[in-house]
């Protein structure tokens, strides 16, 4: 499935990392992916732990298509 990141609705909670090793964050707490970033959006394996970071995101920063 793919993943995209919305920074600017990122408000820095730091939820989405504790479901998925996939995020990571910058210096200032803003949601990024763990390996590149820059990248703002990717094709990944499907997972529960991935749809439930999307699903607990508070402000839908992480969307799945
Ligand atoms: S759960 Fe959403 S708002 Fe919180 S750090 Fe992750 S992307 Fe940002």
């Amino acid at each position: 499935m793919k993943i995209t990141l919305i920074p600017e609705r990122c408000i820095a909670c730091g939820l989405c990392q504790t479901y998925s090793d996939l995020f990571d964050y910058h210096d200032n707490g803003i949601v990024r992916f763990y390996d590149d970033p820059n990248l703002l959006e990717r094709d990944v394996p499907a997972s529960e732990e991935l749809l439930e970071a999307v699903k607990q995101c508070p402000t839908r920063a992480l969307i799945k298509d």
